[in-house]
């Protein structure tokens, strides 16, 4: 049940982007290695503010956009990744429902998500069961090789989350022998722990959730998950506390399929829409605040 669909409110957005122009942090026009005199600097704004025209010509050329249900943009998710998605009584909400429904907004459709395991989210992608994948999912390249990633909305950190005391005090201490760590399965933490640790060293629970159940309950030792979740996790329990330490710093970005550039164009247009007047930033000041 394909068809196409006509995006909307592309004067008003083109607009906006031409007056947020010199805000824009994606243009990558400017030449940074020589000396920057006052006229290039100038230069170099005026590139960026035609960059960001550019940006929005395209996204009247992409205008045309086939998803999975006509009029609606389906999103997988994994509904377990406070800030980014969780439950609100029977609604998910977070950053990623909140940025999907701008975008969704731009684009003339209606947004529905649809909570799976995390692990499940790329093939759903690729088999056309969801149009995009937005759960605070690193961009690597490996997933690159399954599907198509948009820019970056937002930075990750992956954290290690510890019982309070715990003998754990940096990443050195995951190389401990005796230590189990937990992790969400298919995520980084999972791969990157498996890859420096060995696969028997590491449980892989369904999801952020139960890893830290099972740190609660002294199954593992530690658990790696992004930052921000470990902060509401530690937050909404008892004895646990984060390792000041970063085990690595990632990009998140928009899964879609490779079948479907039109989409993937549509959405990096929007988002450069949505990050130019400052929407994207709003929404993670909403749920993100300065520690
Ligand atoms: N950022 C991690 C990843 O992409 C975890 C994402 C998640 O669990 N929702 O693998």
């Amino acid at each position: 049940m394909k068809k196409k669909i006509l995006s909307a409110v592309l004067c008003v957005s083109m607009a906006a982007a031409l007056l947020a122009g010199c805000g824009s942090s994606s243009s990558t026009s400017a030449d940074t290695t020589e000396e920057t005199t006052e006229e290039e600097t100038e230069e170099a704004a005026e590139e960026e503010t035609e960059a960001v025209e550019e940006a929005s010509e395209e996204s009247a050329e992409a205008a045309e956009v086939t998803t999975v249900t006509e009029g609606v943009l389906t999103m997988g998710t994994n509904a377990a990744f406070p800030p980014y998605e969780y439950y609100d009584e029977d609604e998910i909400v977070g950053i990623d429902a909140e940025i999907a429904e701008a975008l969704a907004e731009k684009l003339g459709l209606t947004l529905e998500i649809v909570d799976m395991d995390f692990s499940s989210i790329i093939t759903s992608v690729q088999s056309g069961k969801i149009d995009v994948g937005i759960a605070g999912m690193t961009v690597t390249e490996d997933r690159l090789e399954n599907v198509n990633f948009t820019d970056s909305y937002a930075t990750g950190v992956q954290v290690i989350i510890v019982p309070e005391g715990s003998e754990i005090t940096s990443v050195d201490d995951l190389s401990n022998e005796d230590l189990l760590i937990g992790v969400q399965e298919g995520t980084t933490g999972h791969i990157y722990c498996s890859d420096d640790y060995g696969e028997d060293r590491v449980i892989a629970y369904t999801n952020g959730a139960t890893a830290v159940q099972a740190l609660l309950q002294g199954k593992v030792d530690c658990v790696v998950i992004d930052q921000q979740p470990a902060i509401s996790f530690v937050e909404a329990n008892e004895g646990l506390a984060i390792l000041d330490t970063e085990y690595v710093i990632e990009e998140y970005a928009i899964a879609v399929s490779k079948d479907n550039e039109a989409l993937l164009d549509a959405l990096n247009a929007a988002l450069a829409e949505l990050t130019a007047d400052g929407t994207v930033q709003s929404i993670l000041d909403t749920y993100i605040t300065a520690e």
